[in-house]
């Protein structure tokens, strides 16, 4: 496959952007090393790249792309919001308009707010529980990722329930020992560390179905026990449904699953593609927040048109009638046709799936926490990812990342991949 224009491109990037890229994820790091494919046009399912490669994409920009590129819906509705300019910086009628679709969908919102980012809407609410609480800790599940936000970049320690430390420099030891980091899906260590720190604690904060270190579900009442605990130590539980809100079905995973958090914080799919966030909750806890509260939280572009547009019309196109069967039908053909190739080889390797997003991992043991995701292995998977690329297939490049279906995939898509996963497995194994 010829990448000399990526080549020259990423050597461009790399002498003017750090490290060439905008957000490490994008990088090959993940994967050994190697040039990042620089992509051109993205229509529907397919990406066209510089070289005039084209690829099936199953990134779908790390989650917000759930209709496909270039939705002609969408972008109808990003072009005449700009036609009336982009930002005002006064309120507008889209915004409640838009929150109620957020409010309607998903009940335990009872009163939202617009940022930018799913960074900022973790981060913010954070703060607010800590407004509300008066307390300071924080809880979180190992292997969970919840942006950018300096509390919630901290490492699990050696144990099963710890105080963290920095998972990056510049966030500090202080800081780090605020957060407390369990396993998921360990009812047991999330009972020793609130029967420890509860008093403390501010907030349970958890990713209800995780899509940060593959697509992982909660065991059965796992999620329940969450809230039973969290409540009966006086914390709040919040819910990052960053990934999950509109994944799965038009709504929450917590619609999906029958549990309510005390907040959410969301993102991607919600903006249709363009930047936003947005968190909501319990009045109670949401009347803290600046104007009405002490908790203070503010932003220049937060809820400017074009954002709001494109998730209005991001949400109108997930409303139509098969939309969620169809990702959820297309997943099974993916897993049910990756589960065969599997068993025909000799490659250690699982497939967790929920509806429309998968993971492939390569080990042979179930994925249900953060450790059994990490038992993935690094080489197998650079492998895989470098033979699906080099076959027009267009993977994270990350051996956690979820594989994101779109409403444009199709059939034929999928059975593509299929004999592009069947080619990469028959060479993986001769290699071996
Ligand atoms: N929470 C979760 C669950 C996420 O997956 C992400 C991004 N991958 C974030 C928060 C941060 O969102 P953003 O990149 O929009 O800041």
């Amino acid at each position: 496959m010829e990448k000399t224009h990526s080549e020259a491109l990423y050597k461009e990037a790399c002498e003017h952007i750090v490290g060439g890229v905008n957000s490490p994820s994008r990088s090959f790091k993940g994967v050994g090393g190697g040039t990042p494919i620089f992509m051109e046009k993205g229509e529907g399912a397919y990406f066209y790249d510089v070289d005039g490669n084209k690829y099936i994409d199953y990134l779908g920009a790390y989650g917000p792309i759930i209709t496909g590129h270039a939705h002609p819906h969408i972008t109808r509705a990003i072009t005449n919001a700009a036609h009336n300019g982009t930002l005002y910086g006064t309120p507008t009628k889209l915004e409640s308009q838009f929150a109620m679709m957020l409010k309607n969908s998903i009940p335990s919102l009872e009163k939202v707010r617009f940022v930018n980012s799913g960074t900022e809407a973790v981060m913010t609410t954070i703060r607010v529980a800590r407004a509300y609480t008066g307390r300071t800790k924080v809880i979180k599940f190992a292997g969970c990722y919840h942006g950018h936000s300096d509390l919630v970049l901290v490492a699990a320690g050696s144990g099963p329930s710890t105080l963290g430390s920095p998972d990056s420099a510049g966030v500090t030891k202080n800081i780090a020992e605020e957060v407390i980091t369990v396993p998921f899906n360990d009812p047991e260590n999330l009972k020793k560390a609130l029967d420890k720190w509860g008093n403390e604690v501010a907030a349970v904060l958890v990713e209800p179905i995780v899509g940060n270190f593959g697509i992982v579900e909660p065991v059965p009442g796992f999620l329940e026990t969450v809230n039973q605990l969290a409540h009966n130590a006086g914390s709040l539980v919040i819910y990052d449904e960053v990934i999950t809100a509109f994944r799965f079905m038009y709504g929450g995973a917590q619609n999906l699953l029958g549990v309510t958090p005390d907040m959410t914080a969301m993102g991607k799919i919600i903006g249709g593609g363009l930047p936003i966030g947005a968190y909501g909750g319990r009045i109670d806890i949401m009347e803290n927040v600046a104007p009405l509260g002490p908790a203070y939280q503010a932003g220049t572009m937060s809820g400017n048109p074009a954002s709001i547009s494109a998730g209005i019309a991001c949400l109108e196109v997930l409303q139509e009638e098969g939309v969620y069967e169809k990702l959820d039908y297309l997943g099974s053909r993916l897993e049910d046709g990756l589960n065969n190739i599997i068993k025909n080889h000799t490659v250690p390797a699982t497939v967790n799936r929920l509806k429309g997003a998968l993971t492939l991992y390569f080990t042979s043991q179930k994925v249900q926490n953060y450790d059994d995701a990490d038992n993935s292995n690094d080489v197998l998977f650079s492998k895989f990812f470098k033979k699906m690329l080099n076959q027009g297939i267009n993977l994270a490049p990350s051996k956690y990342e979820a594989w994101f279906i779109t409403t444009a995939h199709e059939e034929k898509d999928i059975e593509e991949t299929l004999k592009a996963a069947e080619k990469a497995f028959d060479e993986i194994e001769k290699e071996q």
